[in-house]
């Protein structure tokens, strides 16, 4: 019997995950307790691209936000990371521009996501999947290849004509790096850091 959680609601036991969306474990229905299973829960690709773009909203970075999930083969979270300035050097004191003189825009100083989700990684990386919203460049490329990541997903193509993208893709190729577009069925997810007793 398959049972529609709006039929349900006023029977069953509400319950709110991480991401804002309820969900019933138990429901009562002519006295007896039926167990069913949400629907609307978050595949994995979702889930670990959620992460990665969620890791985006710590960017200072007026123009361009990424963030990067690292998983390995047991679907375990090893390594996250955003575009920022390296430690030490000042979210404040340093260039955001993207245009001026070479060393008055933020290029040479930005680390990008890729490379501080690999840096921040909790274990060796050989054979991961690294979740990154945008097509890596040529630099984050040759590290995802160094460190032994065997597969990119992503959702943007953005730059895909670039020198730079295409770079990447040459060498992901020689390398033996799969890539991998996702389109996923959620526009989005809601996340809400309101308590449950203030709803
Ligand atoms: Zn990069």
């Amino acid at each position: 019997m398959k049972l529609r959680l709006h039929s349900v609601n006023p029977f069953g036991i509400k319950y709110v995950n991480l991401f804002g969306n309820n969900y019933f474990t138990s429901v009562k229905i002519k006295g007896e307790i039926m167990s069913t299973k949400r629907t609307d829960y978050l595949a994995w690709d979702e889930y670990f691209m959620g992460i990665a773009l969620l890791s985006a909203q710590r960017s200072k970075d007026p123009s361009t936000q990424v963030g990067a999930c690292i998983v390995n083969g047991d679907k375990r979270i090893v390594g996250t990371g955003y575009n920022g300035f390296p430690r030490g050097c000042s979210d404040d004191e340093f260039p955001w521009a993207r245009e001026g003189d070479f060393g008055d825009t933020k290029y040479p100083f930005v680390s990008h996501a890729e490379l501080n989700a690999v840096l921040n990684a909790t274990t060796p990386l050989t054979g991961c999947t690294i979740y990154v919203a945008l097509f890596p460049c040529n630099e984050c490329a040759k590290v995802v290849i160094q460190a032994g990541i065997t597969e990119v997903v992503y959702l943007s193509d953005k730059y895909g004509t670039t020198p730079s993208v295409q770079a990447s893709k040459r060498m992901f190729e020689a390398a033996g790096v799969a890539t991998r577009q996702l389109t996923l069925t959620k526009d989005s997810v809601t996340i809400s850091f309101i308590a449950e007793e203030n709803k």
